[in-house]
């Protein structure tokens, strides 16, 4: 590997400190507590695998409720004593843009750091981490800008007002597939809000975070504001849940360990942010433009190998187009190119984890069991110069009906599910016809049609002749089982706010409680 090898993560950028190297050439991750990098407590690590060379790259702490602990204990710390603390709302909000320069001047290096991780397209990564420097900059551009009101009491002899004020340590839990984009819109807003965090990333995904927060502490963070603990969830994550000075938890992941978090969270009185699951509808109408709803299709299921949420995983499309629509789709995808990731030919990457590609397959198995019937795909892809590459062809499923598993539950992966449609209304109690809601695209010339199906659709962001668009100053996130809570925007930093109600007597005298007036 030299220097300038897009595979690697060297050279470290000018004044960030090397990660080390085990004598197997392999990294060796240290938690970031207080400040400080250190050996996790029960002094034992994961292995963390590079999904397209199928090997071990680095190894991650696995961390122990002691390592919890020490990271809660410096959030708290850092909250309520010291340097945080006396930062006024704009200071918070200079160090954040600063944050956001640091990422914007190193987003090529934290691209190659999260393609080793989970594989993704480097030219996809490059573009999201330049943007990522945008939440920084959205939210420290808003840190001064939370204001309370006066409340016009009905009361005589009072002035009551309202404050808002930082919720407190905050946990924030995330999965593999978008690692540092999805930490951002956590950290960003609850930093901007005066809130101080321990982060936990994916058990498959830890490095990206562990190497970023390197730019955390260049940016002038004080200790304990930031701290990253790693390990797995049902472990670590449990551990922060549950501690008892947690104050707030923000999540994205899937259903199940929402469910089990918020459960958690509900026994402690907890506030919880959910990002969780989609099904999402994709609904093309015959009177779309049929090249851009093609490839809104195509981008709404197979970009990151549809390892993204907002998937638009279920095609629903009108029956008078279907077959042609279909046939186009099969001959558009079975021409994308696999490669590595790093090489800018490369169309579709790797699947990121093992687990990842044991339940697409277990799905595709699903699908053929309840009679789908397979246009394309369905097998593992093998590319050459890397044969224990995690590649999976994109997948296409005809004939399916709503009540499928495959149309019911989230595969996260380079699957779609073809579902025909007569009317308007049939196409709404399909798209509608979900425990999910977390978005929908749809397909249509007609301004009537776009507008009345946005209204009707149960999701919390809808797509009209576009999919996948989000920006960090809009409101994301879900109906139903997708979640709770809103990432992005100014509703993003509600989530880290607490209102407190002051009450300031301007009577002259506090009267004798004995005595009614
Ligand atoms: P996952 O739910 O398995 O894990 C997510 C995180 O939760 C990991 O860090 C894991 O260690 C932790 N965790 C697991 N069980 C836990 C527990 N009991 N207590 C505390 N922490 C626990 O999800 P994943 O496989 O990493 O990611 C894929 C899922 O994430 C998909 O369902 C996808 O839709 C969802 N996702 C949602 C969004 C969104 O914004 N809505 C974005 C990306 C991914």
């Amino acid at each position: 590997m030299t220097p300038t090898d897009p595979t690697s993560i060297e050279p470290f950028p000018a004044g960030l400190a090397a990660t080390p190297r085990d004598a197997d050439g392999r990294y060796r991750y240290r938690l970031y507590v207080d400040g400080r990098f250190v050996d996790p407590a029960g002094g034992r690590w994961m292995d963390t695998e590079d999904p397209v060379a199928g090997s071990v790259w680095a190894r991650v702490p696995r961390a122990t409720s002691a390592d919890a602990d020490a990271a809660v204990e410096a959030a708290r710390r850092a909250l309520v004593a010291g340097a945080w603390r006396t930062l006024n709302a704009s200071q918070r909000g200079a160090l954040l843009r600063r944050l956001g320069d640091l990422i914007a001047a190193n987003a090529e290096w934290l691209a190659r750091v999260e393609m080793k991780d989970n594989g993704k397209l480097y030219a996809e990564l490059v573009m999201q981490m330049r943007y990522m420097a945008n939440y920084y900059y959205y939210y420290g551009g808003l840190a001064d800008k939370v204001e309370g009101t006066v409340i016009p009491s009905d009361k005589p002899g009072v002035f009551n007002y309202t404050k808002l004020e930082p919720a407190g340590v905050v946990v924030c839990i995330m999965p593999w597939n978008s690692p540092l984009p999805l930490t951002s819109l956590k950290l960003a807003p609850a930093l901007a809000a005066g809130c101080t965090v321990v982060l936990k990333p994916s058990e498959f995904t830890s490095a990206s975070l562990l190497e970023f927060v390197k730019l955390v502490e260049a940016a002038g963070f004080p200790a304990g504001v930031v701290n990253v603990v790693t390990g797995p969830g049902a472990e670590i994550g449990e551990a922060l849940v549950s501690h008892p000075r947690v104050d707030r938890i923000a999540f994205t992941g899937g259903p199940d360990a929402g469910r089990a978090i918020a459960e958690q969270a509900a026994r402690h009185m907890k506030r919880v942010t959910m990002e969780l699951g989609g099904k999402s509808p994709n609904i093309v109408f015959d009177d779309a433009d049929p090249d851009d709803a093609l490839k809104g299709v195509v981008a709404g299921i197979f970009a990151a190998s549809g390892q993204s949420c907002v998937a638009g995983s279920r095609l629903l499309v009108q029956n008078t187009i279907r077959e042609a629509f279909v046939r186009r789709l099969v001959e558009f995808v079975s021409a994308a190119r696999f490669g590595h990731p790093a090489d800018a030919a490369t169309q579709i990457a790797p699947i990121s984890t093992r687990p990842q590609m044991d339940k697409i397959e277990r799905y595709v198995g699903i699908a053929k069991a309840e009679g789908a019937r397979l246009v394309c795909g369905g097998a593992r892809a093998s590319v050459p110069g890397w044969p224990d590459g995690l590649f999976y062809r994109p997948t296409i499923f005809d004939g399916v009906h709503n009540a499928m598993r495959i149309a019911q539950e989230e595969v996260f992966g380079p699957v779609l599910a073809v579902i025909g449609f007569d009317t308007e209304d049939e196409a709404v109690e399909i798209a509608n016809d979900t425990r999910y809601g977390l978005a929908a695209g749809v397909w249509t010339t007609s301004i009537r049609r776009a507008l009345t199906m946005a209204d009707r659709i149960r999701a919390g962001t809808v797509w009209i002749n576009n999919y996948r668009m989000t920006s960090t100053t809009s409101p994301f996130g879900g109906f139903g089982m997708s979640g709770v809570g809103r990432e992005g925007g100014i509703a993003g930093i509600r989530e880290y706010l607490e209102v407190k109600s002051v009450w300031v007597s301007t009577a002259t005298e506090f009267p004798n409680p004995f005595v009614r007036r």
